[in-house]
């Protein structure tokens, strides 16, 4: 089926624009004339050496960290101090962190209420039903009055995507969301970020998992020393990386 204008109008939409965007952490340049353009829909793989940026600048687009200078632009909104333009951005834009800050004393099931009905207003009703439609979509629905200290990591990170999936977001940012996984439950967590990408998400996942970059990854972005060293389709940039220090990273990490 051919797509409509409109839908090829949506297609082309731009989710997020990172214009020559520079951060200092005191005197320490720590993101370098950052340029990255999101189209919806697009999924976005970076990796690159612990250290290069790759986290503040995942942090930045929803204002977890500020930028000194350039301009970020999220869904048509420009991420500046207006606290009503860094509300509508984070809003749209849901996270995930390697350590996937459940809170202990709530039950699966509440931690995923919790957002909506605090944030947003949603009724309890309406919140609990949203929450088990996501619990549902991470396998977990089952879990859903147990407390986190009860499940697996890989179960935790499944819930934590859950909750961030309440609030409707219409970018998701990772950031190595399996790092902290055992290796036998990092592919559960990988399944479920797969059919959220098949669901036509935008996402940006920081992570080296290169199975999944493969798989998955419209671009992928590699970083070193606060610079976007190289952005390319996965194919080019698996088999035919441009610069030595994509090569050198990829030797080390495949
Ligand atoms: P990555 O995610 O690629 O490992 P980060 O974005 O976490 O890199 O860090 C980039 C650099 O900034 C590192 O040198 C790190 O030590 C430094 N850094 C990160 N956060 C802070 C902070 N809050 N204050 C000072 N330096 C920081
Ligand atoms: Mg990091």
């Amino acid at each position: 089926m051919s797509l409509t204008t409109n839908d090829q109008n949506s297609a082309d939409e731009v989710a997020i624009q990172i214009t020559d965007m520079n951060k200092w952490y005191g005197d320490f340049h720590v993101l370098k004339g950052i340029d990255l353009t999101v189209k919806r829909g697009e999924k976005i793989v970076v990796c690159g050496p612990s250290g290069s940026g790759k986290s503040t600048m995942i942090r930045c687009i929803n204002d977890l960290e500020k930028h000194q200078s350039g301009k970020i632009e999220v869904l048509g909104t420009i991420l500046d101090r207006n606290p009503k333009n860094i509300q509508a951005i984070r809003k749209d834009v849901g996270m995930c962190f390697q350590h996937f800050n459940l809170f202990p004393h709530m039950t699966v099931l509440e931690n995923c209420m919790l957002a909506p009905t605090l944030v947003q207003g949603t009724s309890d009703s309406k919140a609990k039903e949203t929450a088990l439609k996501y619990l549902d979509k991470v396998k977990i629905r089952n879990q859903a009055d147990k407390y986190p200290g009860q499940l697996s990591g890989g179960q935790q990170q499944r819930v934590a995507i859950a909750r961030s999936l309440c609030m409707n977001p219409s970018v998701m940012l990772f950031d190595e969301p399996t790092s902290a996984l055992d290796p036998e439950v990092i592919a559960e967590v990988l399944d479920v970020m797969v059919s959220l990408a098949d669901m036509g998400m935008t996402m940006i996942c920081v992570t080296h998992e290169m199975g999944f970059a493969r798989k998955v990854a419209d671009r992928v972005i590699f970083m070193d020393a606060g610079e976007i060293i190289e952005d390319d389709e996965p194919n080019a940039f698996f088999d035919n990386p441009k610069s030595d220090r994509t090569k050198l990273f990829l030797s080390q990490v495949l």
